[in-house]
């Protein structure tokens, strides 16, 4: 797809980066099945082509209209799209660039700018968002039943694993997952412990700048990433063997920050090893001699669900199914191949709409051999999936730590 770069766009890094992306396209229309937001509306504009050609409609006029704003609104950022292109499109950084420009070109209204900027202070905000769940989870009872569904119950915490092991990992806590699943790292530390791997965490760490990165407020999601690495750094130099994630969708956002810092000149090259080091908890454990586990694997069928970061951004589309199967799990067939559960970060509450249709359809996939749980990777999609599902959703680390 050939793009003449309007003149505002002509000479910045943005403009080329997202000029040679869309070049890539060759229109063949083969992503559009396995989009969900198109296979939902039919429409075009729903569809990563359909919105490859709002982007180069952008980066022609440098114009956007409310239609622009709304069909690149509805893109989930599943990044299906990218598995399914023979063209080896880069669709995920594309549609951030063009979510960017957008921003500029096409002004929000401002009740839209206030619950952005709202998501974006909480989400980001590990202390803040326990504080609030805390309020939350207190006034549970009394909230009206769908309000309820969405806030999670609160987790009695296991005891963490005392004294330290020879090997150490860094760890990424997470914002959401800090406050809302505590457990998934509770049990990250106790399972890696057994196998000789203790977990240390940089105080000075905090968001991984997926919040921001992704709603388009780059300048603080790139912050947010600098702030990382300069707490991390220490700890990498001290002998610290990887950086951990137990939530694919902060993995995804750790694998990039070597791209998305490469033109700063202090952090570029420091970025670049965060990125080379990041790794997701399932792929050490891929590594690690599971026999060293007790594991009680007598909990009835386990349906997995795989997240899109997992599936798409860390391109390990089986990792769970691996790793539970390697461990004497009953796994669950699932009817179809899962598309986007509608979580999406903070889609479900920007999208509620598309995301409750996705859900519903997941969980039909997921259920349909009667599992006892779901096991999935990523802290958004448990709490999204646990809302309407009627059976335990849990990441799948905790199915080791028995
Ligand atoms: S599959 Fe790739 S090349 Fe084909 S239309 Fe979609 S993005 Fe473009
Ligand atoms: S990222 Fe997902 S929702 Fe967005 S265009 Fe690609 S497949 Fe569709």
């Amino acid at each position: 797809m050939h793009v003449e770069l309007h003149p505002k766009f002509a000479d910045t890094h943005a403009g080329q980066t997202a000029k040679a992306l869309t070049s890539a396209c060759v229109h063949c229309g083969f992503c559009l099945a396995t989009c969900p937001t198109y296979l939902d509306s039919r429409d075009e504009r729903d569809s990563p082509r359909g919105r490859i050609y709002l982007i180069k409609n952008l980066l022609e006029t440098g114009e956007a209209g409310s239609q622009t704003q709304l069909h690149l609104d509805r893109c989930l950022t599943c990044r299906s799209c990218e598995t399914t292109c023979p063209s080896d499109m880069q669709y995920g950084e594309l549609v951030d660039i063009g979510r960017g420009l957008m921003e500029q070109a096409a002004p929000r209204p401002l009740a839209s700018k206030i619950q952005r900027r709202l998501l974006r202070l909480t989400l980001s905000r590990p202390q803040l968002l326990t504080w609030s769940l805390v309020v939350a989870q207190f006034l549970r009872p009394l909230l009206p039943a769908r309000l309820r569904q969405a806030v999670p119950l609160r987790q009695v915490q296991k005891a963490l694993p005392a004294g330290q092991r020879a090997r150490k990992m860094l760890v990424l806590e997470g914002c959401v997952q800090r406050a809302a699943t505590p457990n998934t790292n509770v049990a990250a530390r106790r399972v890696l412990d057994r196998l000789g791997i203790s977990l240390i965490v940089a105080p000075k760490a905090g968001c991984c700048g997926a919040v921001n990165y992704h709603l388009a407020a780059h300048a603080d999601g790139l912050n947010n990433m600098r702030r990382n690495i300069d707490a991390w750094w220490p700890h990498l130099h001290d002998g610290a063997e990887a950086i951990i994630s137990s939530a694919s969708g902060c993995g995804a956002m750790l694998v990039d920050y070597g791209r998305l810092l490469a033109d700063d000149p202090h952090y570029a090259d420091k970025a670049k090893r965060v990125s080379q080091l990041s790794r997701d908890i399932g792929e050490i454990l891929m590594d690690e001699d599971l026999t060293k586990l007790t594991v009680d694997t007598q909990v009835g069928k386990v349906a997995i669900h795989s997240p899109c970061t997992l599936q798409h951004a860390l391109q390990q589309p089986d990792l769970i199914r691996t790793l539970l199967g390697r461990a004497g799990f009953d796994i669950a067939t699932t009817t179809e191949k899962l598309l986007c559960c509608g979580s999406a970060g903070t889609y479900s509450i920007l999208q509620s709409t598309i995301s409750e249709k996705l859900r519903e359809k997941a969980l039909h996939a997921l259920t349909h051999d009667q599992p006892a749980v779901i096991a999935t990777a990523n802290v958004g999609c448990q709490l999204h999936l646990q809302a309407a599902a009627g059976v335990p959703v849990m990441h799948w680390i905790e199915l080791l730590d028995t």
